[in-house]
């Protein structure tokens, strides 16, 4: 098992006979660790998460890798790090202030990064459909202005960029403690994946 990862999964999953999907799981992860490139992005995107949720007033904290297994639909859940808020104010939140905290993950890599995140999103658009807030389709108007929105406020504010990197400085110093920087080719592995 690896240092700084949380196992969420019945104990049987991780000895014998080992998971198939535990082995390419932990794999992924020390990929990323290895990869500063892929730790800065993750990062960013972390960072993006916590600033939105402190300009609309609701506290974050980071947890750090994770591997899950969900009973329900047999999906194996990787995480590198990931932006926590209170269920409780989560569930206040209007859907356009939903949109905002999800998608500012994504923002803050277009925007400080220069590059389209590919995958990195998925997992926060998914969440964010499955909020409750409304129906699909609205709820995809929502996400696509807040995007909108949130793209032109970072470009447009460069102390707003300082502070996501100053954010994300702190999210790499919690969440990778232990990674030795190397130079690797830059990679499209997300930030949050499963591992199908
Ligand atoms: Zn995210």
């Amino acid at each position: 098992m690896l240092a700084n990862v949380e196992y969420a999964m019945p104990a049987h999953k991780l000895n014998n006979p080992r998971h198939m999907k535990l082995d390419q799981a932990e794999t992924m992860i020390q990929k990323l660790r290895s990869d500063s490139r892929q730790r800065l992005a993750t990062a960013i995107h972390e960072a993006g998460h916590s600033l939105v949720a402190g300009q609309i007033g609701i506290p974050s904290w980071y947890d750090g890798s994770a591997i899950e297994h969900v009973m329900e639909s047999d999906a194996w859940i990787v995480t590198f790090g990931r932006t926590q808020v209170p269920i409780k104010c989560y569930q206040r939140l209007t859907a356009e202030q939903m949109a905002r905290l999800a998608v500012a993950g994504r923002v803050a890599e277009t925007v400080l990064l220069g590059a389209e995140p590919i995958e990195s999103s998925e997992c926060d658009f998914e969440s964010f459909l499955l909020s409750g807030k409304g129906r699909p389709s609205e709820l995809i108007a929502i996400w696509k202005r807040a995007e909108e929105q949130l793209v032109k406020e970072f470009r447009a504010d460069i102390n707003l960029q300082r502070a996501i990197v100053h954010e994300a400085a702190i999210f790499e110093s919690q969440i990778f403690p232990d990674c030795l920087d190397s130079v690797r080719e830059p990679s499209k592995e997300p930030s949050h994946a499963t591992v199908v």
